[in-house]
């Protein structure tokens, strides 16, 4: 999978077709590695931004109307959903990364086993292998793996989360951390996701059939309740021009970025992916991350016609002190974990600002929204 803009695009033009009833029929199915699939394998261009939600939501209404592509269009805003989420309880994020670094500190007896896709339940090890060699996952067969690891294997959420983290490629904090708290009954308090020997049968077209391996009545997850949502902090306003533009791993398409007029005198790229984890994130991630760096970078300096080049975080108190810098907003994550002792001003986009503060609750009622999300975003 190449890390660049033009083959996401690539990637989008030729799944546009499908985005309509054959995404809706069919999605669930997961026929496996290398087989010709019904969903769009879109996640890691549309998670870096190297393509924005806009342009896929875009495509799927001009292709067969909102009505049809309804179902592709709600599961790219679950992604601004999470995010929305994420970003109203910060706390939950920062809950997630000490436990991980607890539990990586002590492991428990089985952790080994299973990242290792030795624990002798033929689907899952083959997905632990499937998620390794190509750091994609099918999103049934992350509900089945998460289910699986929880309530089956009996291990902690997180641990199975940051395995998830280091090496998807399409790894995100919010969508990550939160899809695991949703399958261990976290989310919607009491409503957990149980893998089922006869579900995985029927959508993997009989691969797998773990009749009696699965633990199929469990009881959710119990935890004390996340705290209570908190506005959307504002971001400041710009500074006045001219402006360095950092770029990051979160967000990069630097073209369509709401700069409101300010004058860019050069860009400066970063990326942190080991940050991902205690234990960093696999090679094929840190490859995909820093080459789709290089791709915003490239297409930034073509665009503002100045200078891009890599920085290290290290060289950003020395940058700041001579230069005003901005960049698109980081999301509660990684990034923004690393870049919060550092002056640099976040330009939020309309999409998230429209988005996130209408994630406070279940995503149901967000999901009333999107029809006119959809015509004030992508049709105005
Ligand atoms: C346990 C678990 C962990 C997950 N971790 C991540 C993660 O780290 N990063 C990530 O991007 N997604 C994550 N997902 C969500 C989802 O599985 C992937 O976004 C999806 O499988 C990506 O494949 P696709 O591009 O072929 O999706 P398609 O079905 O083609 O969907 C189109 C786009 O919609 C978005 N999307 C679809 N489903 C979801 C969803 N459930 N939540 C959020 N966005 C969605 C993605 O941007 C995707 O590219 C996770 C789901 C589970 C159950």
């Amino acid at each position: 999978m190449s890390p660049t803009r033009a083959a996401g695009l690539t990637r989008l033009v030729a799944f546009t077709p499908k985005m309509g009833r054959a995404y809706s029929d069919s999605r669930n199915h997961d026929p496996g590695p290398g087989k010709p699939s019904s969903v769009s394998a879109l996640s890691p261009y549309i998670r870096h931004r190297l393509i924005t939600e806009q342009e896929v939501v875009a495509a799927a209404i001009a292709a067969h109307g909102a009505e049809v592509a309804d179902k592709f269009i709600q599961e790219v805003f679950w992604r601004s959903y999470w995010k929305g989420w994420l970003a109203q309880r910060p706390a939950v994020w920062d809950a997630y990364r000490a436990r991980v670094a607890a539990g990586l500190a002590a492991p428990p007896e089985g952790y080994e086993a299973a990242i290792a896709g030795r624990v002798g339940i033929a689907c899952f090890d083959a997905w632990v292998q499937e998620l390794v060699e190509t750091g994609y996952l099918h999103n049934h067969a992350r509900m089945w793996f998460a289910s699986i690891w929880i309530f089956t294997l009996r291990l902690p959420w997180e641990l199975g989360a940051d395995f998830f983290l280091r090496h998807l490629l399409d790894g995100d904090a919010a969508s990550n951390t939160l899809s695991w708290r949703w399958v261990a009954g976290l989310h919607t308090k009491g409503k957990h996701y149980v893998a089922r020997a006869e579900n995985i049968a029927r959508y993997t077209g009989g691969r797998f059939a773990p009749q009696g391996e699965l633990n199929e009545k469990p009881l959710p997850v119990q935890e004390a309740d996340p705290p209570a949502p908190r506005p959307v902090p504002d971001v400041a306003a710009p500074p006045s021009s001219p402006v360095t533009l950092l770029l990051h791993e979160d967000d990069l398409h630097p073209e369509s970025l709401p700069l409101a007029g300010l004058h860019v005198q050069r860009v400066i790229g970063l990326c942190c992916p080991q940050a991902r984890s205690p234990l960093g994130a696999a090679p094929l991630v840190q490859r995909f991350v820093a080459g789709a760096l290089e791709d915003g970078l490239g297409r930034a300096e073509q665009h503002f016609g100045v200078p891009a080049g890599r920085v290290a975080l290290d060289d950003l108190p020395d940058i700041l002190r001579r230069e005003s810098v901005v960049m698109p907003e980081a999301p509660v994550g990684w990034v923004a974990d690393a870049l919060r002792p550092y002056r640099v001003v976040p330009l939020r986009r309309p999409w998230d600002a429209a988005c996130w503060t209408l994630a406070g609750r279940g995503f149901f009622p967000f999901a009333q929204h999107i029809p006119r999300l959809c015509a004030e975003l992508v049709l105005a």
